[in-house]
């Protein structure tokens, strides 16, 4: 059985890692194994529990990067749009501007502009041709728990398809146990 107990943190986690090529691009030059940082978030009633888990990944020299660089969550997104709102708001404020959509609308058209910047920053951070992600190419999907906060099945999400093959064959044993799922995405 596979019980996995939060106490050291970050824990590292019991897995084979294919070692022979870039788990972002696939190339097999210059390529290190660095431990990368798992981390899922629980949300409790008031606020969240975070867990890490360390896995070792190899990446090349071009990609190292991109081992930890963490997904901006829905919340963070949300967090930055409305600081730009409001630094927009206090401009409008003290500044006195005068244009004909902001005195119609003088909250509801920073705030949109504000959406739209920060959205079509993340739609345009997108990966390069050999790179299959500008954020960690392995990352947590989900984690099962029993009632004392054990995890007992995880999920991992992979943007290199032949990667999540190779480490899916390497580890096997967990996959058909049911305590490992692996996805590539
Ligand atoms: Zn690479």
């Amino acid at each position: 059985m596979f019980v996995f107990s939060g106490n050291s943190n970050p824990a590292p986690l019991p897995f084979q890692s294919p070692s022979q090529s870039c788990c972002n691009c696939g190339a097999a030059r210059q390529v290190t194994m660095i431990g990368v940082n798992l981390k899922i978030t629980r949300y409790l009633l008031l606020g969240g529990a975070e867990t890490t888990m360390q896995l070792n990944l190899p990446f090349c020299a071009r990609f190292q990067a991109t081992a930890n660089r963490m997904r901006q969550g829905l919340f963070s997104r949300l967090l930055i749009t409305l600081m730009l709102f409001f630094s927009m708001l206090m401009w409008i404020v003290f500044s006195g501007v005068k244009m004909s959509l902001l005195n119609k609308h003088p909250v509801l058209a920073p705030f949109l502009l504000s959406l739209a910047i920060v959205q079509g920053y993340f739609a345009l951070r997108r990966p390069g041709a050999v790179q299959t992600s500008v954020y960690q190419p392995v990352y947590l999907h989900n984690a099962e728990r029993t009632m004392d906060g054990e995890i007992v099945r995880l999920s991992l999400r992979f943007t290199n398809k032949v990667y999540a093959s190779k480490f899916r064959e390497a580890n096997k044993a967990s996959c058909d146990e049911g305590l490992l799922t692996i996805e590539a995405v």
